[in-house]
């Protein structure tokens, strides 16, 4: 018997132990003192009263032996399936019900997507970059490249011809820089990816906090992108979902490479590996794409949007160079007068009582750079706007 021995190429992940390790013996010094989490990626107001409403009214029908339900099939509900494929139609996007499989949330299917694909593979990740896509190609042993996203690229790194990548992975808005790619420069990735014969992997768990003009919400807006592309969804940061678990995939029939067709293969996969999202969960997440349930997540995404408000004019204010904010919860800084982010971290909690997350965290180009995020009470985060306004402003 042998396991995995890719797991043992895994570099254990410090970054949010070592966080709540600093901020503990903080506070254990200073049991006075107010700090504010101003690094959390999981949301804080609940559910939408559309949703608790249709997962009771599901449970109900659990309850009797006439709306009982087993089973169900494991990529999903044609009644969800059906919504989700609606909402695209209404951005323009034309999908079949059956290119939309439902899921336990984006984390899960970005990394068992991963089944699909040989561990021959070179896979192109952005650095800085959310931990798990680099974690789950090491787990299967595949060849790692960077794309270095850095300041003089915005944190919005550009194919590079010459880099022979089989799988890209993008994620926009980005998570931890906030960075969110046009659909002119989405276009030129899946030129790039149509050009190699590569798939590229989006995660678009942030889409709905888009607003900006020429932004992509989907990469399903650019052209041929249906021949090359797999889109993961989610209604974690979106509806609130984090706790809750939801999300959808998209694996359009026109992608196909070397003769097989990627869509029948996913659900192949799914098929044998997985046995679906709870029905009162996805009555639940239907309820998402009503109009009354759409009015109320907007409620709760105007909250976080006008929390990244505070935080960006606060560093406008400062003149501090930083991405994200506008079309993101997340806001990604560089540390004024720092160049290792933890000095930066131990500094805003010592003299600010502010605790974000370290951009080294996060690959080697997070270094000299931090992570705010606009998930915390609009209470605290405006305290912790004008805490960071006064100490930096020295
Ligand atoms: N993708 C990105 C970029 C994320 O930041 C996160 C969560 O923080 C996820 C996926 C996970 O989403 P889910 O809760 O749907 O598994």
């Amino acid at each position: 018997m042998k396991f995995n021995a890719n797991y043992q190429k895994l570099k254990e992940s410090y970054l949010f132990s070592d966080i709540a390790h600093r901020v503990n013996a903080y506070t254990a010094a200073h049991p006075d003192q107010k700090v504010l989490r101003m690094g959390i990626g999981d949301v804080t107001l609940p559910l939408a009263p559309a949703v608790i409403a249709a997962m009771e009214k599901a449970v109900a029908e659990m309850g009797k032996k006439e709306t009982f339900r087993g089973y169900g099939p494991e990529q999903g509900y044609d009644f969800l399936r059906e919504a989700i494929r609606a909402d695209y139609a209404a951005r323009g996007i034309s999908l079949a019900a059956d290119e939309i499989f439902i899921s336990d949330g984006a984390k899960s299917d970005v990394g068992n997507i991963l089944d699909l694909f040989d561990a021959d593979n070179t896979v192109l990740v952005p650095d800085p970059v959310y931990p798990v896509y680099v974690d789950t190609n090491v787990m299967a042993g595949r060849r790692i490249l960077f794309a270095d996203a850095t300041r003089a690229n915005g944190f919005l790194p550009m194919p590079d011809p010459k880099t022979e990548a089989d799988i890209i992975y993008i994620c926009s808005p980005n998570n931890p820089t906030g960075a969110a790619y046009s659909v002119e420069q989405l276009q030129a990735w899946v030129d790039y990816a149509n050009a190699r014969g590569a798939v590229i992997l989006y995660d678009a768990a942030y889409e709905r906090f888009v607003a900006g003009e020429g932004l992509a919400r989907s990469i399903f807006e650019t052209k041929g992108a249906e021949d090359c592309a797999i889109e993961f969804c989610s209604l974690s940061k979106t509806a609130g979902f984090t706790g809750t678990r939801c999300g959808y995939t998209v694996v359009p029939h026109a992608l196909v490479r070397g003769g097989v067709h990627c869509n029948k293969l996913w659900l192949r996969r799914q098929t044998t590996k997985f046995n679906g999202v709870s029905y009162i969960v996805q009555r639940g997440a239907e309820a998402v794409f009503t109009e009354e349930g759409k009015k109320q997540i907007e409620a709760n995404l105007a909250v976080y949007r006008r929390n990244a408000r505070r935080l960006s004019s606060c560093l406008d204010e400062l003149g501090i160079f930083y991405t994200g904010g506008k079309n993101s919860p997340y806001l990604w800084l560089e540390c004024p007068g720092f160049t290792d982010s933890w000095k930066f971290f131990d500094y805003l909690l010592e003299e600010a009582n502010v605790v974000g997350t370290p951009g080294s965290g996060f690959g080697k180009n997070g270094e000299g750079f931090f992570r705010l995020t606009a998930f915390a009470s609009e209470e605290a985060t405006e305290e912790a706007a004008e805490r960071i306004r006064r100490l930096l402003r020295r």
